[in-house]
């Protein structure tokens, strides 16, 4: 059992430790069991023991359990759904005012700050991700709680010209019932940029964290109580694709907040159009991160390397297609190939480490294949590629920043999401061999475009196929700014105002004169 998690001074109420004992903990309804075993889920207001198969939580720097939890069956959906309802409709909820629900978002913030170094490490146990990045989600989830809130208490309706004898005026109103499934890479943020828009909407949700990491979204339920959210309106339920896929198909969630991989959100826009229930899904990418030769080179190899080695490669915008002009690619290749070498792979807990372990050993062993694979399929490994020697690793996920060359943009190394410290690097010889390489991919999430000369920069950045662009930068991300995957990478908008819009429908009434 990992100890660095349950010595940390401010345990709040959320300890398997203490169900396992029975002794005392959150107040859960009881399906029989005396001592329950499991961390019990977030529902209709109250912790609940649930009737689904238990999830395991694993530390992947050591391979401990963490915690065992329950999670939740269909009949345990069908409560929360049911509570979430009644809750939405009920006037001490539908009638709030939209400055009173910005004091109980405001107030989550708060409640994150002062958590903050308590769920940081709780992040890091569960994720691998180092504190350091751990305390920057954390930070960056209060402030997205008081943007909603903010944006709650500003947004207007509009009054449309009159075409007639009538006043007519255009409303903003809730969905209803938000269902929110989230992946493992970055729940911290992920799922503060999903609960923070649709409740400041007006809407209850239902969230399901990825049952990878499940204990951030556990944590925010115990803090949206404390917020002072009436029981229903929050609901964190645990468990794994069947309860994502049960959620879905639910007639009485209203819509569906989806982050994770293309495939999942193949499968869910085919079952929401079923019920012609709205999704918002925010996929998978394979970024172009671009050094044209005119490019500050330094700037842009620490750029470049950041952008495919930052959070181990685990990020819905790594940029892990590197494209670099011809007539300086081997010597921009050997720049990166030293900066990769010298990064160091080591405990998440430590202030030195750059990378922490990979989520688990199975993703661990599904980056492996891919890039033996592509070393198979004849690519050059110009560094990592291999498990770990160090002794002191031995018992994480870890997996060294790896960067090949050799193949082209077609291969599958270059086609396929690894989502780990994988770069491609390839080449081009203009622009238009750049642009035609760049946008040959199923996915347009984010690109990254290093150049001094501002003619070419607008040529580029104006045809690539990308939500995001990034210009002698990358990964800047703001929560006033709308993301939005193109082509496979995703559809609807998170974040910025446009991200609250996602969660309202709006409503025209005409007032005769
Ligand atoms: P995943 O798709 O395997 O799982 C994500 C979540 O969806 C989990 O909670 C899972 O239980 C659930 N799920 C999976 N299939 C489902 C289905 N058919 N119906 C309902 N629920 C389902 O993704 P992951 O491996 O957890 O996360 C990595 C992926 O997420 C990567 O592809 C990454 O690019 C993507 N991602 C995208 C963004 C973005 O903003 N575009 C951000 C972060 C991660």
């Amino acid at each position: 059992m990992s100890t660095e998690f349950w010595n940390l001074p401010a345990i709040n109420e959320c300890t398997s430790i203490i169900y396992k004992v029975g002794m005392t903990g959150p107040p859960a309804t009881s399906r029989g069991n005396h001592f329950m075993a499991t961390r019990p889920f977030f529902s209709a207001g109250v912790w609940t023991e649930g009737r689904g198969m238990p999830l395991e939580s694993r530390n992947p720097a050591t391979g401990d359990v963490i915690e065992v939890l329950s999670s939740a069956s269909a009949e345990d959906l069908d409560e929360a759904v049911r509570a979430a309802r009644q809750a939405v409709a009920a006037p001490s909820w539908a009638d709030l005012a939209p400055h009173l629900r910005a004091r109980m978002l405001h107030k989550m913030g708060e409640l994150i700050d002062r958590d903050r170094e308590r769920l940081a490490h709780v992040q890091m146990v569960d994720n691998g991700k180092t504190l350091a990045e751990c305390r920057a989600l954390l930070e960056s989830a209060a402030n997205t709680f008081r943007y909603y809130a903010a944006a709650c208490e500003t947004m207007e309706g509009t009054v449309p010209p009159s075409r007639g004898a009538y006043l007519n005026i255009a409303v903003d109103v809730p969905v209803g019932v938000v269902g929110a499934i989230t992946p493992w890479n970055s729940p911290a943020t992920l799922e503060a940029q999903k609960l923070a828009p649709i409740l400041a909407a007006g809407n209850a949700v239902i969230l399901k964290p990825s049952e990878v990491t499940p204990l951030i979204g556990l944590e925010y339920a115990s803090l949206a109580r404390e917020a002072g959210f009436p029981g229903g309106i929050v609901s964190v339920l645990t468990g794994g694709i069947e309860l994502g896929r049960a959620m879905v198909s639910h007639p009485g969630i209203d819509m569906i907040s989806f982050t994770g991989g293309t495939a999942g959100g193949r499968h869910i826009a085919a079952e929401a159009a079923r019920q012609l229930k709205p999704v918002v899904l925010e996929l998978g990418g394979k970024s172009p991160h671009i050094v044209c030769a005119d490019a500050d080179l330094e700037k842009a190899a620490n750029a470049v390397a950041m952008g495919i080695f930052s959070g181990a490669g685990q990020s819905c915008v790594a940029g892990s297609r590197i494209f670099i002009e011809k007539r300086i690619a081997s010597a921009f290749t050997a720049t990166l190939v030293g900066i990769a070498r010298s990064l160091r792979l080591g405990s998440p807990a430590d202030p030195g480490t750059h990378l922490g372990p990979l989520v688990s050993f199975a993703h661990r062993d599904t980056v492996h294949a891919h890039v033996s694979r592509a070393v198979a399929a004849g690519a050059n490994l110009l560094t990592g590629g291999a498990l770990p020697t160090d002794e002191k690793l031995a018992a994480g996920a870890y997996y060294p920043p790896t960067l090949l060359n050799g193949l082209s943009n077609r291969s599958d190394i270059a086609q396929q999401e690894v989502f780990g410290p994988v770069g491609v690097i390839l080449t081009f010889e203009n622009d238009e061999d750049l642009i035609a390489q760049a946008n040959d991919s199923a996915f347009g999430l984010a690109a990254g475009l290093w150049t001094r000369d501002i003619e070419r920069a607008w040529k580029i950045a104006t045809r690539l196929q990308t939500g995001t662009l990034w210009l002698n930068s990358y990964k800047n991300l703001s929560i006033s700014t709308p993301f939005q995957g193109h082509k496979q990478s995703g559809l609807g908008r998170e974040k910025g105002l446009d991200g609250l819009r996602q969660y309202l429908q709006s409503k025209a009434i005409f007032w005769p004169a």
